[in-house]
């Protein structure tokens, strides 16, 4: 089957179905997706291939009032194409299905979008001092919250010394959640990372500095980077800039997101993902007398039981405890809220256009 050129950047029902395509937008607007964003414009791919585009006014102003509303890489945005090499016009941002959100440095401190519209997140760790339970949990509740899929990669598979235990350690912790071993020097197991990717699919790593990340993308996207590397290309300013993605169409296999933000994401809580992350207690806390029952000292707790029973690790226990303390000690803007807020941005932003 064909693949539509907007299919295989990842297009599909949900966004099509937004009334932004038809509604406010102007008549010659077209979607595409951002594939870098810099200070003050966009490399957009849209069905025609690239372009470059500057946000309009409105957006403008939106985005400086809420950073969230500024479109990130992976954004579905509509824009207006301008007249042969010019700068095109954004003007409203799609609905994202998922996104990522960090606390952003520098003099505007505030929160931004790493990186929207992934379906699937690899979680990597290595068989090796990277590897902890504690770590996983946080990643995976990170992903599970942002509204992606996790799939948990051990990479390093060549230096382990007992991989089946770290395996059984790890499948017991990520409940519901593929883990794949690998190793990204020696190619080992790397057909089951390509078993989690899937044309018009998303995808992006996410883990600890050195675990191999880089190998593994590097490893993704070898063709395509020969094939696209040192094209130069007008930017509609006529200056010359070397063409630099970090959102790549892997031809027939998917669509991968690789951002410095990705890379270095700090790792965010939320209850949500909590909740998804620790099935086992919370399928455990039905049991409790108490409906609030924090699995501390109250009668009739069922956690604290499976613990004495030694169907629970103590640890996991100790471990849901400090996320939850974690979550509720967070300054406000970093609560579980903002991140829902940020996947609901764009739909604002579009309210403030049909208004105007
Ligand atoms: P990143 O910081 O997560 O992007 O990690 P890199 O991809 O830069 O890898 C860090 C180091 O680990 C490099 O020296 C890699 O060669 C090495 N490395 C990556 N994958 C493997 C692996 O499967 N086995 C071994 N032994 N080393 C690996
Ligand atoms: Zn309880």
């Amino acid at each position: 089957m064909q693949l539509s050129p907007l299919s295989q950047l990842g297009w599909c029902p949900y966004f099509a179905a937004q009334p932004l395509h038809t509604e406010p937008a102007p008549a010659s607007s077209v979607p595409a997706r951002v594939v870098v964003e810099y200070q003050d414009r966009y490399h957009l791919q849209g069905a025609d291939g690239l372009l470059w585009a500057q946000l309009s006014g409105g957006l403008l102003r939106d985005a400086r009032r809420d950073r969230l509303q500024r479109p990130a890489v992976g954004d579905w945005v509509a824009v207006q194409p301008a007249a042969g090499d010019g700068m095109g016009t954004i003007s409203g941002c799609y609905q994202r299905r998922s996104c990522f959100v960090r606390q952003a440095a520098g003099r505007r401190p505030g929160l931004q979008v790493v990186a929207a519209n992934v379906d699937t997140v690899f979680v990597v760790t290595e068989f090796g001092p990277d590897f902890s339970p504690r770590r996983i949990e946080r990643y995976l509740t990170t992903v599970h919250e942002s509204g992606a899929r996790a799939v948990l990669v051990l990479n390093k598979l060549d230096l382990a010394t007992d991989p089946d235990g770290v395996l059984d350690e790890a499948r017991a912790l990520a409940a519901g959640v593929p883990v794949l071993a690998v190793s990204a020097t020696c190619g080992r197991g790397l057909d089951s990372l390509r078993e989690h990717l899937a044309p018009t699919q998303t995808a992006a790593l996410v883990g600890s500095s050195g675990v191999g990340k880089s190998t593994l993308i590097n490893w993704l996207s070898a063709s395509e980077r020969q094939k696209t590397a040192p094209v130069r290309e007008h930017d509609g300013r006529g200056r010359h800039t070397t063409t630099h993605r970090e959102l790549i169409v892997l031809p027939g296999e998917a669509i991968l997101i690789d951002t410095p933000g990705m890379r270095a994401l700090q790792l965010w809580t939320a209850d949500d993902g909590l909740r998804t992350t620790f099935q086992d207690i919370e399928a455990l806390a039905e049991s409790c007398r108490f409906r609030d029952c924090g699995h501390g000292r109250e009668p009739g707790c069922a956690v604290r039981r499976a613990v004495e029973r030694k169907r629970l690790a103590p640890e996991r226990l100790a471990s849901y405890h400090n996320l939850r303390r974690e979550i509720a000690d967070l300054p406000a803007h970093r609560r579980p809220e903002a991140v829902a807020r940020a996947r609901a941005a764009s739909n604002q932003l579009r309210r403030a256009r049909s208004r105007r």
